[in-house]
């Protein structure tokens, strides 16, 4: 039998988990049976994959700083990383207002549309939770995100997966190390460097799982659409968020092959299994493993440029979600407060976008909390607000799998690019474990 690739094995089984799903939908007691029956095991799946992602992290991270030999480059490597994330992340709410401020996918939205939506879903658990986590956020004072890097408690940031302070501790310990002289740190070096070798293989092993995985996240999305005509009603809204988040992988592409000379069908080809997960998953911290796997094996970045780039990307750079917030909020605005579309409000949008991005959580749905906080920095009326998420509750599933798509495609373009322009971009060469990995 001709073996197939993982990609493939990862699509037919997303496939066969939406029919499934659909089937299950239409079936008296078809619902409890998934909830019961088949979601645990994408549950199962996405606890592995965060189960491996702070060691991932620290041995990954720790292992490539203390290969640099020299801590200036840590510094130059910090600084064109948040640049790059700052101007691929300004492109794709540039790209975001332009699309929404051309189709204009709220114009004219009938009343009753409007009427039917508000009934279904202002008082809905889900828009309530984001509002309460959206005033959350909004209590902390301006440096706490800053104060949060820093860890007081290293095990707690360990068990709260607080990817940040992970970094943080991974960089301080990688650098105290390279201060230590090689001699003394040789053992502690070549522990983390086997770890990194441990939780790779751990990755390979998980991702032997993830067809069937998939199958139960994707029957578990599909059972939980319940109205047709709503979704059919948010289609163009969609279609915009879509249309700009394939945009925006085209950028990317577009910038792999001029820059670092890569083919965007070969990087398509290796970052997919990263891809299909992010999907499936809506979660860029679930996908981080596998992201970092893909990125160093076969996309060939050194450890020490994606250990860095990656898990920071995956927390702040989050280029599809602050495309989606610039529509969504533009679209909000254009069915239920024309009046706030000014110039200037749209300026704001593009600097409390970047911000709110960087402050999503990379979990399901984290993207829509941050859009409060964008609709409330134009001074959006906060009466309007429980009706404003009501309006893209319905599709914003849906749209949470497709811009994780692009959150975790950004990060790995960026690795590229980081690693190119500091000479650490090599050809790949997979191992000997990769066989069963793609090939089985
Ligand atoms: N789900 C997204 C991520 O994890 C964040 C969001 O846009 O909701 O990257």
């Amino acid at each position: 039998m001709k073996k197939l690739a993982l990609h493939w094995k990862i699509i037919i089984g997303m496939v066969l988990g939406i029919i499934f799903g659909f089937i299950m939908n239409g079936i008296d007691g078809g619902k409890g049976f998934v909830t019961d029956w088949i979601s645990p095991f994408g549950t199962i799946f996405i606890n592995l994959l965060k189960l491996i992602a702070v060691p991932l992290i620290l041995a990954s991270l720790i292992k490539g700083i203390s290969d640099l030999k020299d801590i200036s480059k840590i510094k130059s490597m910090g600084l064109r990383t948040v640049s790059i994330y700052i101007c691929t992340t300004l492109v794709a709410i540039i790209i975001g207002l332009s699309i929404v401020n051309t189709l204009q996918p709220g114009k004219g939205m009938p009343q009753d549309t409007i009427e039917k939506i508000k009934l279904k879903y202002e008082n809905d658990a889900g828009v309530a939770d984001k509002l309460m986590k959206a005033s959350a956020q909004k209590e902390a004072g301006p440096l706490q995100a800053l104060v949060d890097i820093f860890p007081s408690n290293i095990f707690q940031s360990f068990a709260n997966a607080s990817m940040l302070q992970v970094i943080f501790f991974a960089l301080f310990v990688g650098i105290s190390l390279l201060l230590i002289g090689e001699e003394k740190a040789k053992p502690l070096v070549r522990f983390f460097d086997s770890l990194n070798e441990v939780v790779m293989k751990m990755v390979d092993l998980i991702m032997l799982f993830a067809p069937y995985a998939v199958f139960a996240l994707l029957a578990n999305v599909i059972i939980a659409f319940d109205d047709t005509e709503i979704l059919l009603k948010l289609l163009y809204y969609a279609l915009c968020v879509v249309g700009g988040l394939i945009l925006m992988i085209v950028f990317y592409l577009i910038i792999l092959s001029v820059y670092a000379k890569k083919s965007p069908i070969w990087f398509l080809q290796e970052i997919s299994p990263a891809q299909l997960l992010a999907f499936s998953t809506s979660s860029s911290a679930a996908t981080l493993p596998v992201t970092m796997e893909r990125v160093e094996e076969h996309l060939g970045v050194d450890k020490e440029v994606s250990g860095f780039v990656l898990p920071v990307g995956a927390t702040v750079n989050m280029d599809g979600t602050s495309l989606y917030q610039g529509i969504a909020a533009v679209f909000i605005m254009q069915v239920i407060w024309p009046e706030g579309l000014t110039f200037t409000n749209q300026l704001v949008i593009i600097l409390t976008a970047l911000l709110a991005s960087i402050g999503s959580a990379a979990v399901p749905s984290a993207g829509m909390v941050m859009l409060v906080i964008v609709l409330e920095s134009i001074g959006f009326p906060a009466e309007l607000l429980p009706i404003g998420l009501a309006l893209i509750f319905a599709v914003d599933r849906p749209l949470d799998m497709c811009r994780t798509v692009v959150n975790v495609t950004g990060d790995a373009t960026v690795s590229m690019m980081v690693a190119k322009s500091l000479g650490k971009l090599h050809d790949p060469q997979p191992k000997e474990w990769d066989d069963h990995y793609d090939e089985v």
